[in-house]
């Protein structure tokens, strides 16, 4: 397996940004897509007026007449071209002689980034002139006709994977950003894992691909939706934050597999990782339980998986929701590296340091603590610092460093409580070595968890930028993540719930009598697949039985069920048993092709602040012509400046 050296630098994880400090080598671009596909190779030229592709010539086309057409590239002192496609470069030799000055004009004249055709015949370049990093680089084009498709006036930026330039800058010009190298490779490898689960879904699993309306109704509960005006005074249509209820309604149709690469919408403002128009491979069965869907998963991405990369290794580990956040502080764990929080209460019980004291003197007070390796070499002090205050200023909690060798409690004078018995056994429970450091906490369970499951992330990049190598950048750890509970509180008031999923997630089997005692207390099943720390995607066993979809709507989760009749009364009509799952395509081609940004996995994003930076939208509309929608703008009082623009 050849892994590109400017891929690998990639694969370093979403998280942190990467340095393109190297030219990628064109070519091993269509190697890697080449490996990755399982078939012949496309005919990349049917159809087309060239020939051949630029990057598809070898010593084995010596000889043959070829008409080729792509971008130039860079020329050399008016005696070599070298053109570009997708596929990779050519060189192209300008001819020199009298008779071919005509050729010689516009290949030598045309600015860097013109589209010509050229045509000629495929020789071998003179002995010692070959370039073994260009995979065409035994060979040569000597040209005989050419000519200026267009010609390319002087660029905003550089078409070089190397040139830094800002991400506004690579939006509003997002037609030659596509043109780099990284995002030529980002955009076919996404189109070829969704072949090949279209291939796996369809073929293989008798799934049906169907298409359900971007123009809806609002759905209660859940994210924000967009609307839509219509002309009907007041009315709005709704874009879809899933098809979720098409598909549990196809499923009452007898349409017991579908899937859909579906498009949905978000109005939830600006995310890193986020979208408003994200992708999702959306799937519902009937049926089937929750390891069946698992399974289903597993299959999927194993199948859909680059062959140039490492395989995927089924069944995925799983682990409960409880355990999750009680050993990795989240629900979406980066599984690719150990640092577990562990729970220490025992070691601490008789301890003379007043917040441990406090803190395990209350009724759910607990004492937790994840080991640093080889912190003493990576942290400094101030990094210590920086922790225990981002302790104190986000959670209100102390973080106390324990340092194994015992002379460098830096910053750290209550350590010195820590007798040696404590000490040894703090080194036994955690299974330390000399040079780690153990940062311990006290307080209520979940939010001891929450705190150092963050300090763990930190930490972690924070010995990574310090050279250690604690997470293999070739390693994608899944995990699925189950048992969640069915209801959390609202977060702007607590003492009502909301669904921890989405309001059609059926209970836990087990936990059925408690929706009617203490809803809080039941679980779901509801599964979220995680990779690498991130979710990837989410999904759950529906409930079929109408009166306790009814009873969950109106009785707990106070929702005016009104809205959802529809499919409140296609429960009644024999709706078959049926789960199902969404997977975030934007998000999963991110971590696989290592890109910084799910925007770089995505032909034309929007920014940070959902605008579309090459287009300008949204845009404003003439009052005029948001008559017919019955919708005047109230213009804010302090934005006379964009009711100008
Ligand atoms: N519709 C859900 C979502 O978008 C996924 C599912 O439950 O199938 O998260």
């Amino acid at each position: 397996m050849t892994f590109p050296s400017w891929l690998s630098q990639l694969c370093r994880g979403l998280s942190r940004p990467i340095r393109r400090t190297t030219q990628p080598i064109w070519g091993s671009l269509y190697r890697s897509l080449v490996q990755s596909s399982q078939r012949r190779n496309p005919e990349f030229s049917s159809f087309a007026v060239r020939t051949n592709t630029c990057g598809e010539l070898r010593s084995s086309h010596l000889g043959q007449e070829v008409t080729l057409c792509g971008w130039i590239q860079y020329r050399r002192q008016n005696t070599f071209l070298v053109l570009r496609d997708f596929h990779g470069l050519v060189q192209v030799v300008i001819p020199q002689d009298e008779s071919a000055a005509s050729v010689r004009k516009i290949l030598c004249e045309a600015p860097v980034e013109s589209v010509v055709q050229v045509s000629g015949t495929v020789i071998s370049r003179p002995a010692g002139q070959e370039n073994p990093k260009m995979p065409t680089g035994e060979i040569e084009i000597k040209v005989k006709t050419a000519e200026l498709l267009n010609a390319c006036k002087k660029l905003p930026f550089e078409i070089k994977d190397f040139m830094k330039k800002t991400e506004a800058l690579r939006l509003q010009y997002r037609y030659l950003d596509l043109r780099s190298f990284q995002m030529q490779y980002n955009l076919r490898l996404r189109s070829q894992m969704v072949m090949k689960m279209r291939e796996y879904l369809c073929n293989l699993h008798g799934f049906v691909d169907i298409e359900t309306p971007t123009l809806f109704k609002r759905t209660p509960g859940g994210a924000k939706e967009f609307l839509v005006p219509s002309r009907e005074p007041g009315k709005f249509y709704s874009l879809p934050q899933s098809p979720q209820q098409f598909k549990q309604l196809l499923m009452v149709g007898g349409l017991d597999r579908y899937f859909q690469v579906a498009r949905c919408y978000r109005d939830e403002g600006s995310r890193p990782d986020r979208q408003p128009e994200f992708t999702q491979i959306d799937i519902e069965m009937s049926f089937v339980d929750q390891t069946g869907i698992q399974s289903l998963i597993e299959g999927l991405l194993q199948y859909s998986w680059p062959n140039d990369k490492d395989p995927v290794v089924v069944p995925f580990p799983t682990v409960t929701f409880t355990e999750a956040l009680a050993t990795y502080g989240t629900d979406k764990p980066d599984t690719r590296f150990g640092m577990k929080i562990i729970d220490i209460s025992d070691v601490f019980r008789n301890t003379e340091i007043g917040f441990l004291q406090d803190a395990l003197s209350k009724p759910h007070g607990t004492v937790k603590a994840i080991c640093i390796p080889e912190g003493a070499k990576y942290l400094k002090r101030k990094d210590i610092e920086s922790i225990r205050k981002f302790a104190a200023d986000h959670f209100n909690q102390e973080i106390l460093p324990v340092f194994l060798n015992a002379n460098r409690n830096w910053n750290s004078p209550v350590a010195s409580f820590i007798m040696e018995s404590q000490r040894l056994e703090l080194m036994r429970l955690m299974d330390t070595q000399e040079e780690d450091v153990v940062l311990l906490t006290a307080g209520e369970h979940n939010k001891a968890c929450s705190l150092l499951g963050k300090l763990r992330l930190e930490c972690a990049d924070l010995l990574e930028t310090r050279g250690m190598v604690l997470r293999d950048p070739t390693l994608f750890s899944f995990l699925w993540v189950v048992d969640f509970p069915l209801f959390l509180p609202k977060e702007e008031n607590p003492r009502e719930l909301e669904s921890a999923h989405h309001p059609f997630t059926a209970p836990h089997p087990s936990d059925i009598h408690l929706l009617y005692t203490e809803p809080k207390k039941a679980r779901s099943q509801h599964y979220d697949l995680v990779l690498n720390g991130n979710e990837i995607g989410g999904g759950s066993i529906r409930i079929h039985n109408a009166e306790l979809q009814r009873y969950i709507l109106a009785t707990l989760l106070k929702e005016d069920v009104k809205m959802l009749s529809h499919l409140l009364q296609a429960l009644d009509y024999g709706a078959p048993p049926h789960g199902g799952i969404a997977l975030g395509l934007d998000r999963l081609i991110c971590l696989v092709t290592g890109s910084p940004s799910i925007r770089d996995v995505i032909a034309f994003p929007k920014s940070f602040r959902g605008h579309d930076l090459m287009s300008n939208a949204p845009d404003s509309i003439p009052s005029e012509e948001l008559k017919p929608y019955h919708i005047r703008v109230s213009w804010p009082t302090d934005s006379k400046a964009e009711r100008a623009h």
